[in-house]
């Protein structure tokens, strides 16, 4: 198997790809480890590229569906940010996102990579939302910490720490400010009574469905 990338108008696209002598006809499979193209033995690397492109919407919204296999986290598989598939490839310089891609730096193994790049940018974020809505709630947080909990997306004791999850960067900005608005509400109310909901949905009328996206899509937000 060998890798190669086709040159689309706003990306490089890698594929794997294999020769088979027992095939008649060019075969595509999205795995996790990204597009491979299979090929007839003796037929030109140009009919690859001309497979890929007459299949491209198909293969493209493939590799956008976030994969849940923590072994899914390749090149060309794509990562949840903020709601939005962004695609995973490697550069020289600094990890960053640039518009539908998320470039990793090279010589980093991946999850690492892209794990700091998550609490990273997630540190700022939140003390940014949590800013926006602690003066518009009224509410007061003594502390922001980060959390890598295996199963809450936050929390919030009686000092007045509020602990949110590196991971829920994956989710859209209307969840995170759901779960923001959540924790910040804990501070009138550590419990879940109906006048704890209140405050939420004073705050966010839409919660239920922003939690309900949490528990739909949850367990996806902790495959690496
Ligand atoms: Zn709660």
């Amino acid at each position: 198997m060998s890798t190669y990338s086709l040159r689309l108008a706003d990306r490089e696209l890698p594929y794997q790809l294999e020769r088979s002598s027992r095939r008649r006809s060019i075969g595509l499979k999205i795995t996790a480890d990204g597009l491979t193209v299979i090929l007839p033995a003796r037929a030109p690397l140009k009919e690859a590229e001309r497979a890929i492109e007459s299949k491209l919407k198909w293969i493209l919204a493939k590799l956008a569906t976030p994969m849940i296999a923590p072994t899914a986290l390749a090149v060309g598989c794509s990562v949840l940010w903020q709601g939005q598939p962004k695609f995973v490839q490697r550069c020289a310089g600094r990890t960053r996102l640039d518009e539908g891609v998320l470039y990793v730096a090279e010589q980093t193994p991946l999850p690492a990579a892209l794990t700091r790049f998550y609490q990273r940018s997630a540190k700022s974020y939140f003390l940014q939302r949590l800013a926006h809505w602690s003066e518009a709630m009224g509410l007061q947080p003594r502390q922001l910490f980060l959390s890598s909990a295996k199963s809450r997306w936050g929390s919030c004791t009686a000092l007045g720490d509020i602990r949110l999850n590196w991971r829920l960067m994956q989710a859209p900005p209307q969840v995170i400010d759901y779960v923001v608005i959540h924790e910040l509400a804990h501070l009138a109310e550590l419990n879940h009574s109906a006048r704890f909901w209140a405050i939420v949905a004073s705050a966010c009328p839409d919660w239920k469905t922003h939690r309900l996206w949490l528990k739909q899509n949850g367990a996806k937000l902790f495959a690496w």
